[in-house]
């Protein structure tokens, strides 16, 4: 899970992939055919197949983050967000701060001590807006680091907690490295593959739509998180999905109600190889499927989850059975991809 690590610890907020971009490109250079770069930063890995449909996976490699917004005459770094974030997960957090020079920050509310709050001052709700980044340097020298759009992530490491792992931006590059553990996995296939690392999904499945475009797949497979809400605080209704059950075959999410005979197909496979699986329903969110099932004239296209708990925190958490029977699932997807009876009955 070394790779998984080096993931979740590259940053990459949307339109400014590049870090994680070549990451990802070494990793997937020796196991496929050709390569691109498209003009919205998407990367597009095509892996030979013999004459079987075109699959288009997609796995987000971009992170939700700030850029910054304005710098004052102090130094202090207000923020732009890009990806949604609870700003009660927000307080006291330190970060990185991507500019001329790369500069660490605590990320703080514009607020008093807690030592001189009256009651009536701590019980206000936060806001964003009240946030902003302390670099510990002096206001000029800050304005000449930090341009305006600068990215701004988190500064946290990713741990193996032993049955989990815990880090920033697992969401989605625990489904980057599931694509890319998959592709390395492939034994024969007729499918003619494109890996797609996306990029701006966070601010609204961007990348995905124009590689779809590009790519005119037959089959879309999209990779993401989905919620775990099994903890304090959820309830049975609203857990989508539970750590440790498996891989999530996904019904359906705000973006997409995935292809029923592709939903048939994952679940059929998961049941003949003896793969984890649960079946998921996420209420609110999107995913890179939504954009490619409503290109061109359409395209079946399903999204295959892996649960994690405390999604778009910095301590987003994934069981390593789930990541494990997910390549399993995604690997045995693409192998079979040409049994998959498309026609309606
Ligand atoms: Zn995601």
């Amino acid at each position: 899970m070394e790779l998984l690590k080096q993931l979740s610890e590259t940053p990459g907020i949307p339109s400014r992939e590049e870090p994680i971009r070549n990451v990802i490109s070494a990793e997937l250079a020796p196991l496929v055919t050709a390569m691109e770069v498209d003009a919205l930063g998407n990367l597009i890995a095509y892996r030979k197949g013999n004459g079987g449909p075109k699959v288009m996976i997609a796995a987000h490699m971009d992170q939700i983050g700030f850029m910054a917004r304005h710098v004052d005459d102090n130094g202090f770094i207000r923020l732009q967000p890009v990806g949604g974030f609870d700003p009660r997960t927000l307080v006291a957090q330190r970060v990185r701060v991507h500019g001329e020079e790369e500069l660490s920050g605590v990320l703080m509310p514009a607020t008093k001590p807690t030592h001189l709050l009256d009651d009536a001052e701590r019980g206000k709700s936060l806001k964003l807006d009240d946030l902003f980044v302390d670099v510990g340097i002096a206001g000029e020298r800050v304005k000449e680091l930090v341009p305006l759009g600068t990215p701004i992530t988190f500064d946290r490491t990713c741990n193996d907690l032993g049955e989990v792992m815990v880090g920033p931006a697992m969401d989605d590059r625990v489904s980057v490295y599931v694509m890319i553990e998959a592709v390395r996995g492939l034994t024969e296939h007729q499918a003619e593959v494109y890996a797609v690392a996306s990029s701006q999904e966070e601010v609204g499945l961007r990348g995905a739509t124009v590689a779809a475009f590009g790519v005119e797949p037959d089959i879309g497979l999209a990779l993401d998180s989905t919620l775990a809400v099994d903890i304090p605080g959820g309830t049975d209704v609203d857990r989508v999905s539970k750590l440790g059950d498996g891989t999530a075959i996904k019904i359906m999410d705000s973006s997409l109600i995935c292809d029923p005979r592709l939903v048939a197909h994952s679940r059929k496979i998961c049941e003949a190889e003896d793969i984890p699986y649960q079946m998921e329903i996420l209420p609110r969110g999107g995913t890179d499927g939504g954009a490619i099932q409503r290109t061109r004239d359409g395209v079946p296209s399903i999204t295959i989850s892996t649960p994690t708990r405390y999604v778009h925190t910095v301590n987003e958490m994934v069981n390593k059975q789930d990541v494990q029977a997910t390549v399993d699932l995604v690997r045995r997807f693409i192998e079979t991809a040409h049994e998959i009876d498309l026609s309606w009955s």
